[in-house]
């Protein structure tokens, strides 16, 4: 058999992607001769293109191209115009709504989680300690350090003490119209599943984000709540942490696994170092796995409205009534506003590694992003940072940025995410576990030993989405269960809680 060397996705495609390294003069169809060397992952003609002629991937309109493109030129980012944005008004929901019936089947139906008394289960069992204010992080981060070493030995069925710092809190205009979001995290975060409901909230005590805005009434009470100025000195300051955890860590030494319905489960999908190959073989894998959780009663949530903003149109025909098409608008119209006034517009996200990755563009790496949202009908829409109320796909509009699209699902109680990647990050979560999946087999033999899953063999044609796919699916399910830890969590890799602020620092 002829060796592959392209992946075309759609028959309407006037391009394909190199599979390999394709030296100027490789035939790759009768006919078709490369004119330049083609790097991996990136696009070559298939076909005469005139100038302004329409370049296809997916079956859509990645742009049009500034000058005559014979059939095998390599095109790339500096090769296209940028179509227009879709429009947000009256987009037409509910016309490709995916039948339950035609999801894949989940292979298992159940798992080893921690119940909480409402919400989500978790997936771990901790103490997180928040801080309402960056001046206290320096001091948790210490007494967090001892609590590991002196407290958490005694306690076997606690997996770990988390400090939960963040830059909000003071020194911001805790009133202005988007302050609701940094504060919706802070507090959304403190009730993690991860949790089990134990509050732990670190003050300094004059700053601007309150306990009340946190917490209940019910919640801000002495037990849960500690204020580092009412403290005389270290030792004092150290001891009041202390004991606060001792008595925490003892209520969720009482919590045990037990086996729950996927309908206790909470995850979510990011993608990040993007390629080419990302909407081909990792993305379109997590999004099998993604349908097999949502067919099983689970809820599975993707992000990034940068990154699906050219494919809007295609997430409302997927939404189940009409009150999420409305939430999408508004959602994705007040994104397109803030990057607006930032003076740049959607094209200004992908990266100098997506571009070197084969990505010309937003509309190609927004193809690819949104293959991981699977074919599930979307029930509910959010902001960054919210809670779902409702089971199944869930669309969380976060900013791409993954290292902020990471706590802002951590806020809205995700209990582990799936990562894919095409160039490689290390990236990792310490609340929520990070599952690794790349895009390409080149990647998986350079970090051999930090990435979980490769859907590399997708694009040889060695396995298939369904077979990645299911391999996503069990790896979820033993992660969730405390069963496998994924690399991230072996290594301590974590990143720091950028929580999303839009709103101005005084
Ligand atoms: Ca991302």
């Amino acid at each position: 058999m002829a060796e592959k060397l392209f992946v075309k996705i759609q028959e309407k495609d006037n391009v394909a992607i190199a599979l390999r390294d394709l030296p100027k003069g490789t035939e790759i169809l009768p006919g078709v001769v490369t004119r330049q060397d083609i790097p991996q992952a990136h696009k070559i003609a298939l076909t005469d293109i005139p100038k302004d002629g329409e370049v296809y991937r997916y079956g859509v309109v990645l742009g049009t191209v500034i000058e005559d493109t014979p059939a095998g030129t390599w095109i790339n980012e500096h090769s296209l115009h940028l179509p227009e944005r879709p429009g947000l008004d009256n987009m037409a929901w509910g016309t490709n709504i995916v039948p339950k019936d035609q999801l894949p089947d989940p292979p298992r139906t159940t798992w080893m989680g921690y119940r909480n008394a409402e919400g989500p289960a978790g997936t771990r069992n901790m103490l997180g300690i928040v801080t309402t204010v960056q001046c206290t992080a320096g001091v948790l981060k210490k007494a967090v350090q001892r609590m590991k070493q002196e407290l958490l030995p005694k306690y076997p069925n606690v997996d770990d003490i988390v400090a939960v710092t963040h830059p909000y809190g003071c020194g911001v205009a805790i009133n202005a119209p988007n302050a609701f979001l940094p504060i919706r995290a802070v507090r959304n975060l403190i009730h993690h599943p991860n949790f089990g409901g134990e509050i732990m909230v670190v003050g300094l005590g004059c700053e601007k984000l309150s306990y009340d805005r946190v917490l209940t009434p019910e919640e801000n009470i002495p037990e849960n709540v500690l204020t580092l100025q009412d403290w005389p000195g270290h030792d004092a300051m150290m001891n009041a942490l202390m004991e606060m955890a001792d008595r925490k860590l003892q209520k969720l030494n009482k919590r045990t696994r037990e086996e729950l319905p996927l309908s206790d489960l909470l995850i979510g999908m990011q993608c990040g170092g993007s390629d080419a190959f990302s909407g081909v073989t990792a993305n379109p894998s997590a999004g099998y796995a993604s349908d097999m959780i949502v067919k099983g009663g689970g809820t599975v949530m993707f992000s990034e409205v940068t990154e699906f903003r050219d494919g809007v149109h295609m997430l409302a025909a997927r939404c189940l009534d009409q009150e999420a098409r409305d939430k999408l608008a508004a959602e994705v119209g007040w994104y397109d506003n803030y990057l607006d006034e930032g003076g740049v517009d959607r094209d200004a996200n992908p990266t100098p590694g997506n571009h070197a990755g084969g990505l010309s563009n937003i509309v190609e790496k927004a193809m690819g992003s949104i293959a991981k949202s699977g074919t599930s009908p979307i029930v509910q829409v959010i902001g960054p940072a919210e809670k779902p109320a409702k089971k199944g796909l869930i669309c969380a509009c976060t900013p791409a940025s993954d290292i902020v699209c990471g706590p802002s699902q951590v806020a809205s109680g995700i209990g582990l995410q799936v990562f894919m990647t095409g160039r490689g990050t290390p990236y990792g979560l310490e609340i929520s576990p990070v599952i690794k999946v790349c895009s390409r087999n080149e990647m998986k033999d350079h970090w051999f030993d930090m990435i979980d899953i490769s859907a590399g063999p997708v694009a040889t044609g060695e396995k298939t989405i369904a077979e990645v796919g299911t391999e996503i699916f069990n790896m979820i399910l033993d992660v969730a269960s405390g069963v496998k830890q994924p690399f991230s969590d072996q290594y301590g890799f974590h990143n720091d809680m950028c929580i999303f602020n839009p709103a101005p620092i005084t």
